[in-house]
Order: C-alpha cells, then structure tokens, then sequence
C-alpha cells in the first residue's frame, strides 16, 4: 500500500505580522492541523499555557536539551531560546499527520536544509515595516527594547520572503485568510500527497 507521508506546514512572519490570529482561523476551519508546541525560555505571556503555546523551561534545561540533541533545529530570537523536537517532526513524517510550525527565519531554513520539499513554507509579511512597527506598539506586549529588537528583526527577515513557497501578505485580514487557505490548499496538491492517483515506479500503467 502506499503511505501517504506526513504534512508539514511551516509558517514564518515576522512578529507582529498577524500570525498567531491567521494560524488560529486556519487550524479553526481545519483541526485536522496539529500544531508543533516549541520549547522556549521565554517567560510565558499572559494567557499562554505550559504544553499548548509552548513548553516554558530554563536555560539550564533548554541547554540539557541541545546537548541531547533534542532539537532538529533551535535558534536565539529576540535574547531567548526557542527549538522544535525532532522527534515530534519526525513522527509526524512517518504518521502521516498534518503538523504546523510557527518558527523563524532562521528555522525555517534550518528546516528546509533538512528536509527539503517534505515540507510547505508559507511566509506572512506585514505590507510594509512603518505598518509592523505601528501594531507591534499598539499590541502593548513588549518593552521599548524588546519593540526595537522584533523590528530590526523583521527587517532582515523581510529579505528572506523570496526564499519561501508561498508569500501571504496581511494588510487586511480576510484577504490574508484568504491567501494563507489557498497556498494551504494548494500544497496539498503536491504530487507527494497525490500517492493514490500515481502509479508507483515501474508499476505496468495500461489498463486493459
Ligand atoms: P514569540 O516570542 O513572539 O512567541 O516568538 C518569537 C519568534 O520565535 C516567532 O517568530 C516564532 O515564530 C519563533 N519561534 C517559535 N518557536 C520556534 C522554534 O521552535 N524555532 C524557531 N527557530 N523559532 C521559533
């Protein structure tokens, strides 16, 4: 029989680009969607909750991690720690699952060098940096250095949009929904998930 191999939907924007509410309305129309719930040491936000938006821990445990190799890749963002559990990437390749990941720049190209077109990347960009600067202060969650950080951060990751599959852009909200549900949708018709339609190789395609 033939496997259909995991889905793996990789999402990167930089912060204050409406991602979190985009990726919430995507994994609300499809629940099939499993999200990939990174390890950080950043101190939780209000409302955010252990093993649902992330697996807070410190710095000591984050390292213990590394050195075990438990990430598949892990990255310095923003003066904390984040990574993505190998084996949880692993297991949903084989399990044949749909898996988010919400992950930098830096990650997304740690794991497009790993896994290449067994993975979708979608990138959100904000339309323009003055526009990003603007809701990220209007958001009220960071510090002015913390703000100055994020957006100095959003400028180099603008620059690698290019490298993805897809680009959404988030000016107005439906129609970023719209554009992120079709390059969802749209990546589903890879011939990798079409392993039903296609012969298998060397296999006799005459019929009768
Ligand atoms: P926040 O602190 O706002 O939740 O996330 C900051 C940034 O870290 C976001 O761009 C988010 O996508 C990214 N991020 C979250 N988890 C991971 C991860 O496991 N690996 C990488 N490389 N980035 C992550």
């Amino acid at each position: 029989m033939t496997r259909i191999p995991g889905f793996l939907f990789v999402i990167t924007a930089p912060s204050g680009a409406g991602k979190t509410t985009l990726i919430t309305r995507l994994r609300q129309e499809f629940p099939q969607i499993r999200f990939s719930v990174s390890t950080t040491t950043r101190p939780p936000r209000a409302g955010e909750v252990h093993g649902r938006d992330y697996f807070f821990v410190d710095h000591g445990t984050f390292s213990d991690m590394v050195t075990r190799d438990a990430f598949i890749e892990w990255a310095h963002i923003h003066g904390n720690d984040y990574g993505t559990s190998r084996e949880y990437v692993d297991s949903a390749l084989d399990g044949g699952s749909e898996v988010l990941f919400d992950i930098d720049v830096q990650g997304f190209r740690a794991l497009r060098a790993q896994l290449g077109p067994r993975a979708n990347y979608v990138f959100i960009a904000p339309p323009s940096l003055e526009t990003l600067g603007r809701r990220l202060a209007g958001r009220g969650t960071e510090n002015p250095e913390s703000l100055a950080l994020r957006l100095k951060n959003a400028r180099t990751e603008m620059e690698a949009a290019g490298e993805f599959d897809f680009i959404v852009v988030n000016d107005d909200l439906e129609t970023a929904y719209t554009e992120l549900r079709a390059a969802y949708l749209a990546c589903h018709l890879r011939p990798q998930y079409r392993t039903g339609l296609l012969p298998a190789p060397g296999q006799d395609s005459h019929e009768g």
